[in-house]
């Protein structure tokens, strides 16, 4: 357990001042009677290193990592979960007698979330997913071991699609994996045949940029994701199109669950943390 010393929690990003995990958390806290406290921090990439190493002497028991630091701080952890080695990302890092465990609570997270809010499991599904970042990996990986049957990755940058493509075939040899850039026009003739739709980029942050899709050719059944906490146009084109769509609280509300798990060691308080997103 790694709260005997500590009392504050906290989440690093840059940016972070959008981040809802504050206010998850503390309500979390205060729900159960815990004396703990979590932060917003505000950490560029050239200061990931000195924060991370600091960590424990500024009182913190544990972070939340988000863009765009969640690959680059794999590096400053004494040890890794399983689950975050295969995945190449961390997005919990839980301080245990001195050292830096990183753990990746994103992949499980967006299963319990897709199951909760749409009934939907990706056993067999075929995924199209935007993003090769470390969301996007997390959630990558979790789907390759809930079984589902292929997956298109499409990001700006190519090399890095192609890198989570080679990783994830390397852990299930038979998944049908295909990688493209944002800018191809190849990835557009596979989207007819996909179940599930996952936007994992920042784009549509601002609330009004989107990624360049048509949701005309979408399956009638297809789930369309966004993680980003408020509704994106990408989203909204889709529900326009009558197809179910998931924003980014119910993944925020679960990997949030399983990292106050790990922090604690308690059943995290969902109905007093999902109230707290909403309000
Ligand atoms: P990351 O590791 O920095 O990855 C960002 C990804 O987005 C990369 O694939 C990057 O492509 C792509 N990208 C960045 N800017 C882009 C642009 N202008 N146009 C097209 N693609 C762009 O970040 P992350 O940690 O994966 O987070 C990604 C997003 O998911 C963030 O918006 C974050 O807030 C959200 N998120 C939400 C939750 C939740 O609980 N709801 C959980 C995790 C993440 P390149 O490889 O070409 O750089």
């Amino acid at each position: 357990m790694p709260l005997e010393t500590h009392s504050r929690f906290g989440v690093i990003g840059d940016p972070v001042d959008h981040s809802l995990s504050p206010r998850m958390h503390n309500t979390a806290f205060a729900d159960l009677g815990l004396p703990y406290l979590y932060l917003p921090f505000h950490v560029r990439a050239a200061e990931l290193s000195r924060f991370v190493r600091r960590m424990g002497r500024t009182g913190l028991g544990g972070i939340n990592v988000t863009i765009p630091h969640k690959t680059a701080i794999v590096d400053h952890m004494d040890r890794l979960s399983d689950e975050a080695r295969r995945i190449g990302a961390v997005n919990t890092v839980v301080l245990s007698a001195g050292r830096r465990v990183g753990h990746n609570t994103d992949g499980r997270g967006f299963i319990l979330a897709l199951k909760s809010k749409t009934g939907r499991s990706p056993k067999g599904e075929s995924v199209l997913i935007f993003g090769a970042g470390g969301a996007a990996r997390g959630i990558a990986f979790a789907l390759a071991q809930a079984g589902i049957r292929s997956i298109v990755i499409v990001n700006r940058g190519l090399k890095n699609g192609e890198r989570l493509a080679m990783d994830l075939k390397k852990q299930a040899p038979h998944l049908s994996c295909e990688a493209f850039g944002l800018g191809s026009r190849s990835w557009k003739g596979h989207i007819g045949e996909i179940g599930l739709i996952i936007q994992t980029t920042p784009v549509g942050m601002d609330g009004r940029s989107s990624l360049a899709i048509d949701f005309n050719q979408a399956d009638r059944r297809a789930v369309v994701c966004d993680l980003i906490y408020r509704p994106t146009p990408f989203l909204k084109k889709a529900a326009a199109h009558s197809l179910k769509v998931m924003g980014g609280l119910p993944l925020l509300l679960w990997q949030g669950a399983l990292a106050f798990q790990l922090w604690t060691g308690r059943r995290a308080p969902l109905a007093a943390m999902e109230a707290a997103l909403r309000s």
